[in-house]
This record gives structure tokens, sequence and C-alpha cells, in this order.
């Protein structure tokens, strides 16, 4: 299963079936977007994203994809 979290132009979408819960994506992102919430990241307050492409990058499992990365 898929998430998407979206602000503007911005969508950040989730794979569950890929996620472990790992963190990664929350250390890396600059601006506190992730957490783990139930052994799954989520995605908070999308707007305050800074389109570094951190997260794509750090997520061991490939999880994450990012509408600008
Ligand atoms: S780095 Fe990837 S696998 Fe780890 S919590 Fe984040 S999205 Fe999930
Ligand atoms: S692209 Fe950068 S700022 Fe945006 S969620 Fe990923 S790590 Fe955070």
């Amino acid at each position: 299963m898929k998430k998407e979290f979206a602000s503007g132009n911005i969508k950040i979408t989730i794979d569950y079936d890929k996620c472990t819960g790992s963190g990664e994506c929350v250390t890396a992102c600059p601006v506190e977007i992730f957490e783990v919430r139930d052994g799954k990241a989520v995605a908070n307050h999308v707007e305050e994203c800074v389109e570094c492409c951190a997260c794509v990058n750090a997520c061991p499992n490939n999880a994450i994809e990012h509408s600008s990365c």
C-alpha cells in the first residue's frame, strides 16, 4: 500500500510494503518532515519541504518517492 502526503506542487509517496520504520528519513530531512509512527514513516507539514531529496537518497528500501526528486 502506498500513501501520499502532498502540499501544493510537492507530493511525497511512501510505499508501506517497503518501509520498515528504520528511520533514516527522519534523520536525513533537514526540516523534520518525517516521523515513524506505529512502525511506518509518515510525512508531516509537507509545505516546509525544501526539495533537497535527502529522504529519497537515505531510505535503504527505496520506499520514498518525491515529486521533485
Ligand atoms: S528510511 Fe525508508 S524504510 Fe526507513 S522509515 Fe523512512 S521510509 Fe521507511
Ligand atoms: S526532499 Fe528534503 S526537505 Fe523534503 S522531505 Fe525529503 S529530506 Fe525533507
